[in-house]
């Protein structure tokens, strides 16, 4: 009988193994078919108001067509979150699958998870307002 631990192991190299394939999916839609769909904000769509998270589709593939620009415009929070993001996948990854990395762990996590969420709810904010339309995506 399977243990506990390595079926929650098991589901952990799943859920690393799903997301590289939808990573890679996602890239290649966007390769060759860049303006085929933009999902919908539901959130926007029934407020009329910018989530943190709109725009970020675009963004992505603008970034995948190496526009830097539109794609900071479309959405910066996400842009600039993406190296990180990144890093802690790859570093995830490694330990997942090989058990241990050479990539540093952060010492105390909890403030940079707050400045995120604040980050995050100040960009939603401010990206509301008239005069930061250029935080609007395009
Ligand atoms: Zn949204």
């Amino acid at each position: 009988m399977e243990s506990k631990s390595s079926a929650i192991k098991a589901w952990k190299k799943a859920a690393y193994i799903a997301l590289l394939l939808a990573a890679i999916g996602y890239l290649l839609v966007n390769i060759y078919t860049p303006d085929l769909y933009h999902p919908v904000c539901i959130f926007h769509r029934l407020t009329g108001l910018y989530c943190a998270g709109c725009g970020g589709t675009r963004a992505m593939a603008a970034l995948l067509q190496g526009d830097v620009l539109l794609a900071l415009r479309d959405n910066a929070l996400i842009i600039l979150l993406l190296p990180a993001a990144f890093y802690f996948y790859l570093r995830g990854f490694l330990i997942t699958f090989f058990g241990k990395t050479r990539l540093p762990a952060p010492k105390n996590t909890a403030p940079w998870l707050w400045a995120l969420l604040a980050s995050t709810a100040v960009f939603m904010i401010i990206r509301n307002f008239d005069f930061f339309t250029f935080l609007k995506p395009v």
